[in-house]
């Protein structure tokens, strides 16, 4: 589903990503870890086209990420990106806030828009708050109202960026929870979170970057289930958030 393919890309003479390849199949959960500034936001935002990278390829779906003939607004609609800070409209209310991109991109009508948005809502359990702006919401609801967005536009895949580290703790589970139900129903998902609760519970596999490369990328059990054998790095960073 998501084949990233020797990527790499500098910022000027910064190499953020180097040579960094892995598979996604389709109905898997990945989840991507690392210390700050290892390329893990970078990584993902290459998957939709948010990055624009210098050398490898990325293929979602069998369409070439870096090939310049593909349509990159038409790629970006169909895998869904959940970032740190919501980044819902905040002139819009959050039923009109998973249509807009429907109407707009899809060219559905508002009304078959405006149903499907609400039926998001009820599945991330915001039904009761349909009419209200993201303002007054808290930030768990205002990411559960980005993930309904997400969803809104039927993604093939979803990519997250750390969806939960800018939310007060008692918030926090309840945005997992969505985002475990979506894993269970076979969402295929790339994740960049240090939520290790998660990842154990849900992810197929963890991939451990550092300084712009994958230094780990192996099943979840084999992940947790021998830290002694990860690299010198990963365990130094599964001290301090495990
Ligand atoms: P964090 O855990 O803090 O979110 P990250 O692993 O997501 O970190 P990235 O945001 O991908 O890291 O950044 C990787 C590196 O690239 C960092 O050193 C960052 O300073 C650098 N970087 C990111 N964006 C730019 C940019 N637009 N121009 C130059 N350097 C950048
Ligand atoms: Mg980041």
């Amino acid at each position: 589903m998501i084949s990233i393919q020797h990527v790499s890309k500098w910022y000027g003479d910064f190499q953020v990503l180097t040579d960094c390849t892995t598979d996604v199949k389709k109905g898997e959960v990945v989840v991507v870890c690392g210390p700050s500034g290892s390329g893990k936001s970078t990584l993902i935002k290459t998957v939709n086209a948010l990055e624009p990278f210098q050398k490898g390829d990325i293929i979602v779906d069998g369409i070439s990420v870096g090939d310049p003939k593909t349509n990159l607004p038409k790629l970006r609609s169909r895998v869904g990106m959940v970032f740190q800070h919501f980044e819902l409209f905040p002139h819009l209310s959050i039923t009109e806030n998973p249509a807009i991109a429907q109407i707009k991109v899809l060219g559905r009508s508002r009304d078959e828009a405006m149903a499907k948005g609400l039926k998001l809502l009820e599945r991330v359990g915001l039904k009761a708050h349909a009419d209200k702006f993201p303002g007054q919401l808290s930030g768990g609801q205002q990411q559960r109202v980005a993930i309904a967005r997400a969803l809104a536009m039927d993604p093939i895949a979803m990519l997250f960026d750390e969806p939960t580290s800018a939310l007060d703790p008692e918030m926090v589970n309840e945005v997992l929870d969505v985002m475990v139900e979506l894993a269970q129903e076979g969402m295929t998902m790339m994740c960049v979170t240090h939520e290790m609760g998660f990842a154990r519970r849900v992810a197929n596999r963890v991939i451990f970057m550092d300084r712009g490369c994958i230094v780990e990328d192996c099943a979840t059990e084999e992940f947790f289930g021998n830290i002694n054998a990860r690299s010198e790095r990963a365990r130094q960073f599964l001290s301090k958030i495990l």
